[in-house]
């Protein structure tokens, strides 16, 4: 499954103008509890965990559903060959809300059927025990048809023309394929499927594999689908609807890209970008893709992010559709996305996890290799520092005392939900991997990962599989060094003392503690118990190759170069740890900053803004490398310095000392901002127009007056000629002038976003209309944001709007989001209280006192979600001591840049 990976949401923390431009990520999730995992064993089946016992097994579905969409009902028929392993009289499997009938094993009728919907469970009881070997269960049942993305769901859409719609899709994992057909839900449990479906005759219907037949009997047709591979049946895919196709062959598989009828054309650039990614993956993983077909289902709107259904992918239609009025921004999530879910066909389908507990077997890789795609095949994009910030927002969950190993037991799949953590299970997992191919080498860590394929193949694996292909391939012992990083929570800070001996030659004293943004209760954890085998890639000077180092050892001595070239630990910032340098090695690099390679110098503005975060330095360390910067062009150290500004511009909001730290960091960002202007310039990156939104946006957040004309006489322009802002900077532009609108304006906005040609332009003039100050006209865009005048597909948008509004209407935003959180998150699904109980707190915790947010959680979300709730109030805690000490920490700094000599803070 998957978000968007990279950019944060609208619902990310800071709250300035930039995280409005970024593309909402859908949200995703998923299940875990709470402990961290013992070291496990390579992956057998008899010891895979689940609730499910192992006697019986099944080895084939065949599966015929008649959908009665009206009614929102469905019936169904399966057949299931199971192989029983042992003599047994009791055969238990997984459904929920279905109604079962005629059950018989082998023709005959059982003796009784138990179905339990609490325990997700039907048990039958058969008159004579099962004979070991194989036999038949056959069924008849009756299920309900979603209104959200769990089992099978109808998705209702309006087109623009004003036409309206319906799809039947599915989404089965992690537990809902038993809402569509009985079966063994868990994914140790391989086995093939055959599905037969009967909708209207107009309707197009797509599964995991390709059709084998179609017979239409009057107004209905019914199609009956080839035999699947093994596989788990949480990648079981059925969608169906007024559906239409762009296709093409290529290396031997058929590609099909399917939308709703109208708008098949816009899926154009992700049938280009599938074969790309499938040939640059066959290659990769050295297991070709299997299946004959692949194809990628744009489901409109309410389903959240994309899910991986072996051979038959399913987006959210803005995640795979590419329209003309589309945004660069727009494009690089589709090829991103994309890129994870077809790594998940081999991370994921070829090769499952054995249980739940390994799920960043499936997640952290696909947003690993992701990443490594779409920086391979569009460098002018600068993918890896984009991922710095994900990384970032990582480190900032993993530096909470609450905080998780990427690893964790689970027991009961049906307490799902209650801990998962994409932060920890997609993000840190992605950087863990990319530390470990750098640290054995890309071509070793690549050969580890064909041998893991090879060996485990159509069928499932535990973390210690992995570990053991990477062993096989490196000669080293990886999972002696790599479970460290797995199987416990946070992750280390790395202290570098330097010191010199009379030629000038540098040695290092490393040691390392886990790094904590807030000061540990001691009571409840120790961090000097936690230890890690760091990887380090130690770099004197500006343009050595970095020399791999592993930290073991306490006060490790290294040799680094001579004490006048700077230092990096963490060259490139691939590492996923902090660094802090003594004073005088911090004075080296901060007087050599400015010709740092860029990811030494991202790195480095990480780690001393999250030290000064945690109080382990002062705010004046940090601003002076931001400083420094002067027009230097590399963006993603620009958005780290934008957002580390913003998140005390934002704190500063309503104190005095506001308007002089706005124009503080005016003054930072102006130069460059002039050097770029407003206009792209032929052969200009991606990367480098990113950095120009990033700058006008936020010196528009800043109250830059002249930033303001600017976007005023454009919007003028674009009034009347729709030509005449480039839709890359059509919401940026539009923003500054909501923000800063009138009635008047805002009307005017508000009937450019309804007469919004496409949903790329609805998405983008909609969250630019939330973006105004003016307290009256906000509760106007709330109103707009709820309203009929947004389609029936358009819930993400709404979502996006109410973030939005929390920038300048904290109180609103609130009031409005927990009246209507149960819709506004409808499109999360079962994930919907993981939200509300773990994310909300971050994005609410200037809304209200925390003490009632806390209460108002406790009472909207399963008692099984109080450690999730324990984790989002960490967090909205700390963002409100944060603004405790960051507020007088900025005031002083500013008055000493006044007055020198009153001292710098
Ligand atoms: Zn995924």
């Amino acid at each position: 499954m998957t978000g968007i990976p990279g950019p944060r949401t609208a619902w990310s923390s800071p709250p300035t103008l930039r995280t409005m431009l970024l593309p909402l990520a859908a949200f995703v999730l998923f299940l875990a509890a709470p402990m961290a995992a013992p070291a496990e064993a390579p992956f057998t089946f008899d010891k895979a965990p689940g609730r499910l016992p192992k006697d019986v097994v099944p080895l084939h579905y065949r599966i015929a559903i008649v959908p009665q969409v009206k009614e929102k009902t469905f019936t169904g028929t399966e057949s299931v060959t199971l192989r029983s392993r042992s003599p047994t009289a009791t055969v238990v499997f997984n459904t929920l809300n279905l109604t079962l009938r005629n059950v018989r094993v082998d023709g005959k009728p059982v003796q009784r059927v138990v179905s339990d919907n609490q325990g997700q469970l039907t048990t039958l009881t058969l008159a004579a025990p099962m004979s070991v070997g194989v036999h038949t269960l056959t069924l008849s049942y009756n299920g309900v048809i979603g209104s959200g993305p769990q089992g099978l769901f109808a998705q209702p859409y309006t087109q623009p023309d004003g036409s309206s719609g319906l799809v039947l899709s599915t989404k089965m994992e992690s537990t809902d394929a038993r809402r569509m057909f009985p079966c063994w839900d868990e994914p140790a449990f391989r086995a093939t499927f055959q599905l037969t479906a009967t909708v209207p005759a107009e309707w197009a219907t797509v599964s995991n594999m390709p059709v084998a037949k179609r017979v239409v009997q009057g107004k209905l047709a019914t199609t009956t689908f080839e035999r699947s591979p093994r596989m788990p049946s949480y990648l079981v895919e059925f969608s169906a609807g007024d559906l239409q196709e762009v296709a093409a062959d290529h290396d031997g598989v058929h590609f099909g890209v399917w939308a709703v009828r109208g708008r098949e054309s816009d899926g154009a650039t992700a049938l280009a970008n599938a074969q790309q990614i499938l040939t640059d993956y066959n290659n990769y993983f050295g297991y070709p893709y299997p299946l004959p077909k692949l194809d990628s289902i744009a489901v409109p709107g309410g389903f959240s992010g994309a899910m991986e259904n072996w051979g038959a992918i399913t987006y959210n239609d803005q995640l795979l559709l590419v329209g003309s009025r589309s945004s660069i921004a727009d494009r690089q999530a589709v090829f991103s996305v994309q890129a994870h879910e077809m790594a998940h066909q081999w991370n994921g389908d070829l090769v499952t996890m054995g249980w739940w507990d390994d799920l960043w077997l499936n997640e952290s890789f696909a947003s690993w290799r992701a990443a490594k795609e779409t920086d391979l095949r569009n460098p002018s994009w600068k993918w890896w520092e984009k991922q710095d910030a994900d990384k970032e927002s990582a480190m900032r969950a993993d530096a909470r005392t609450s905080s998780q190993a990427i690893q964790r037991h689970v027991t009961d799949e049906v307490q799902a939900s209650s801990a998962f953590d994409p932060e920890i299970t997609y993000r840190k997992g992605q950087a863990v991997l990319r530390m470990f191919e750098a640290y054995l080498g890309p071509d070793t860590f690549r050969d580890g990962i064909r041998g893991y394929m090879k060996a485990r193949a159509f069928g499932n694996a535990t973390t210690a599989d992995l570990w053991n292909a990477l062993s096989k391939a490196s000669g080293q012992d990886v999972g002696a060094i790599a479970s460290g990083w797995t199987e416990q929570p946070g992750f280390p800070l790395v202290s570098v003392t330097a010191s010199c001996d009379a030629a000038g030659k540098r040695t290092l004293s490393l040691s390392q503690r886990r790094f904590l943004l807030q000061k540990s209760d001691s009571s409840r954890y120790d961090p000097a118990t936690s230890r890690w085998k760091i990887p380090l890639q130690i770099r004197s000077g500006l343009a050595g190759v970095p020399r791999n180092v592993l930290l073991t050892r306490e006060a490790q001595s290294e040799r680094a170069g001579t004490c006048q070239e700077p230092l990096t630990v963490n060259a490139g910032a691939v590492g996923f740890y902090r660094v802090q340098y003594d004073a005088a090695t911090l004075v080296t690099l901060s007087s050599t900053f400015g010709s740092l390679p860029d990811g030494d110098r991202i790195a480095l503005l990480d780690d001393q803004w999250a030290l000064v975060e945690s109080g382990a330095a002062p705010l004046a360390s940090y601003l002076m490398l931001a400083a420094s910067m002067g027009t230097d062009l590399d963006s993603r150290a620009w958005e780290q310095i934008t957002e580390a500004l913003g998140t005390v511009e934002y704190d500063e909001r309503g104190s005095a000392g506001h308007d002089a730290f706005a124009a503080y960091g005016r003054s930072i960002l102006k130069p460059v901002a002039e050097q770029l202007g407003w206009d792209a310039r032929p052969g200009e990156t991606p990367a480098i127009q990113q950095l120009r939104r990033t700058l006008i946006g936020d010196l528009g957040s800043w109250d830059d007056q002249e930033v303001i004309a600017e976007a005023h006489r454009r919007f003028t322009s674009f009034l009347s000629n729709r030509g005449a802002i480039d839709p890359n900077d059509q919401l940026m532009t539009l923003a500054i002038v909501a923000q800063h609108a009138d009635a008047t304006t805002f009307e005017q906005l508000h009937a450019l976003a309804k007469q919004a040609r496409d949903d790329a332009e609805q998405t983008r003039f909609y969250a630019a209309l939330a973006s105004v100050r003016d307290s009256e006209l906000a509760g106007q865009a709330a109103k707009i944001a709820l309203s009929s005048e947004l389609p029936a597909q358009a819930v993400q948008l709404r979502f996006r709007m109410i973030g939005t509004l929390q920038n300048a209407h904290p109180a609103l935003a609130w009031s409005i989001f927990s009246a209507n959180a149960e819709m506004l998150l409808a499109p999360f699904g079962h994930n919907a209280p993981l939200f509300l109980a773990q994310y909300s707190p971050n994005f609410f915790w200037n809304s209200l006192p925390l003490d009632q947010l806390e209460g108002w959680l406790k009472a909207h979300v399963p008692a099984e979600m109080s450690p999730n709730v324990v984790k989002g109030m960490e967090s909205a805690r700390f963002k409100a001591s944060e603004k405790a000490f960051l507020v007088p920490a900025a005031d002083a700094y500013i008055a000493s840049k006044k007055n020198p000599r009153n001292g710098q803070s």
